[in-house]
């Protein structure tokens, strides 16, 4: 078995910094010492196959990016990035973990959507993964297949107040899979937002002219988030079920979420970069001489971008450090501009939704630390120890100790990432980062012990990702 020491680098936790070598023994991390130590009788670092020197650098557990969707069907296309690239991709950024959403789609039995996940991952990908559960439709089949899901290694299940006639569920259906969920532990994620009340105003804006993908933005309300986010709390307190609202964009959601911990209710919340970063009046406003106004389409993701003279993003920023939101996560879900986002052009409501920002998770979180709006150690909470611990892979991910896989990164604060479409490894035409300068750089990755990103190399071998079987939540009282 391969032995590598990370020697002389600051190892970085969720609840500090320290001095240490880190020594990995195969796929397992075997010991966390004071640098130099003899405690094991020998030179440690002459009897190891590899010497990563991290002087100056922090090493941090890999990234759990816990809201990824690689081939997702929307909208009469598919994501662009496979379990392939979307892995790649992953590394290149330092994230070694990703849990994917597997699909039911309405009419089809859950166990055949979850076998088409597992079809298109296996064999494919360069990191390690596991799956939450989309549940398309409630009915007794499926109601009965969600009992088994807790077997099968998934401990999670998404559901969706927004996109009638597609993932949708109404409240008789969200109370019913609630119960369900209660009685089996299952953490229920929820698409937090009014969706017929958005298609009314969607249909009303469209049949005044006004199709840009600014108008996205109008239709999709704060109030229909904020009020779709206090009715998963309600039906969550009537029902027993632990809730994780995903995507929070809304500072009214992240007051509803605030609202419900504070009474000790089983709630949690993540936001995604894009949110803390972008707005509606910057980017789904934006024109360009290529597309004029429909430019914008490149950063149509539900929830929407919200108005920066509202105050969303710095909101998104103090609930992170408060804890009222607990997680960064991506909602990876990248389409092309060309034969994909265009499909949109005369009607915002045609424009796939979704934002590809896999790769630069961990870098724009580090923005975050230099900007002085989060702590180094809040960082490595953010995006890696807290999805482990959320969805059952804490002690093998997500930390840094003897037994758990691995999966490291080395993160050298005195490097530099510029971020464009030129330089990145997702399968996309245009990057919604284009032009993002980070005063950082993922300089080596290891995923299981093995480098998968060396410098400015890729190593990573696909098929090597491994599907990870989950826990149940350890943030449960
Ligand atoms: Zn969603
Ligand atoms: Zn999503």
């Amino acid at each position: 078995m391969a032995k590598t020491l990370i020697t002389n680098g600051t190892v970085v936790t969720a609840t500090g910094r320290s001095a240490a070598d880190v020594l990995v023994d195969g796929e397992k991390i075997a010991a966390v010492l004071e640098p130099g130590s003899t405690l094991l009788g020998f030179d440690i670092a002459a009897n190891v196959d590899t010497v990563i020197d991290a002087a100056g650098k922090y090493v941090i557990p890999g990234g759990i990016d816990a809201h990824t969707h690689f081939e997702l069907p929307f909208g009469g296309t598919e994501a662009s990035d496979t379990f392939e690239s979307g892995t790649r991709a992953a590394a290149w950024g330092g994230t070694t973990t990703v849990i994917d959403f597997a699909v039911q789609t309405t009419g089809q039995p859950l166990e055949d959507g979850l076998a088409t996940w597992h079809e298109r991952a296996a064999g494919n990908c360069a990191i390690d993964y596991g799956f939450h559960q989309i549940v398309g439709g409630v009915d007794d089949a499926s109601l009965k297949a969600m009992g088994r899901l807790v077997d099968e290694g998934i401990t999670s299940y998404k559901m969706f107040m927004a996109y009638p006639g597609v993932f949708y569920s109404d409240d008789a259906q969200i109370v019913k899979a609630m119960q369900k969920a209660g009685e089996t532990g299952l953490l229920t994620m929820m698409h937090a937002e009014n969706g017929p009340a958005i298609d009314v105003l969607a249909e009303q804006l469209v049949a005044q002219g006004k199709t840009d993908p600014y108008y996205h933005g109008l239709a999709r309300a704060w109030q229909l988030e904020e009020e779709a986010t206090h009715r998963s709390i309600m039906l969550a307190n009537l029902t027993g079920a632990p809730l994780y609202v995903v995507h929070v964009s809304a500072k009214q959601a992240v007051e509803q979420l605030a609202w419900a911990r504070d009474k000790g209710q089983n709630v949690f919340g993540e936001t995604c970069p894009q949110y803390l970063y972008l707005s509606l009046e910057e980017q789904l406003g934006a024109s360009s001489a290529q597309w004029g106004a429909f430019e914008g389409a490149k950063w149509v993701c539900s929830t929407p971008l919200r108005a920066r003279e509202e105050g969303h993003q710095d909101a998104m920023w103090q609930a992170l450090r408060t804890n009222d939101l607990q997680m960064v996560s991506t909602d990876h879900c990248p389409f092309c501009m060309k034969g994909q986002k265009d499909l949109g052009i005369g009607d915002f409501r045609k424009i796939p939704n979704g934002i590809g920002s896999l790769e630069h998770r961990m870098d724009l979180m580090y923005q975050g630390v230099v900007s002085g709006e989060i702590s180094l150690e809040r960082w490595v909470e953010l995006t890696s120890t807290t999805p482990a611990r959320m969805f059952g892979l804490y002690g093998r991910k997500g930390v840094i100790q003897p037994g758990a896989d691995a999966d490291i990164v080395v993160y050298d604060p005195k490097g530099h990432t510029s971020i464009s479409v030129e330089t990145h490894h997702m399968n996309m035409d245009h990057s919604a980062w284009e032009g993002f300068e980070i005063d950082g750089h993922v300089d080596t990755v290891l995923s299981r012990g093995k480098i998968v990103i060396d410098g400015n190399q890729y190593l990573g071998v696909k098929g090597d990702g491994k599907y990870l079987k989950r826990g149940l939540s350890q943030y449960l009282i």
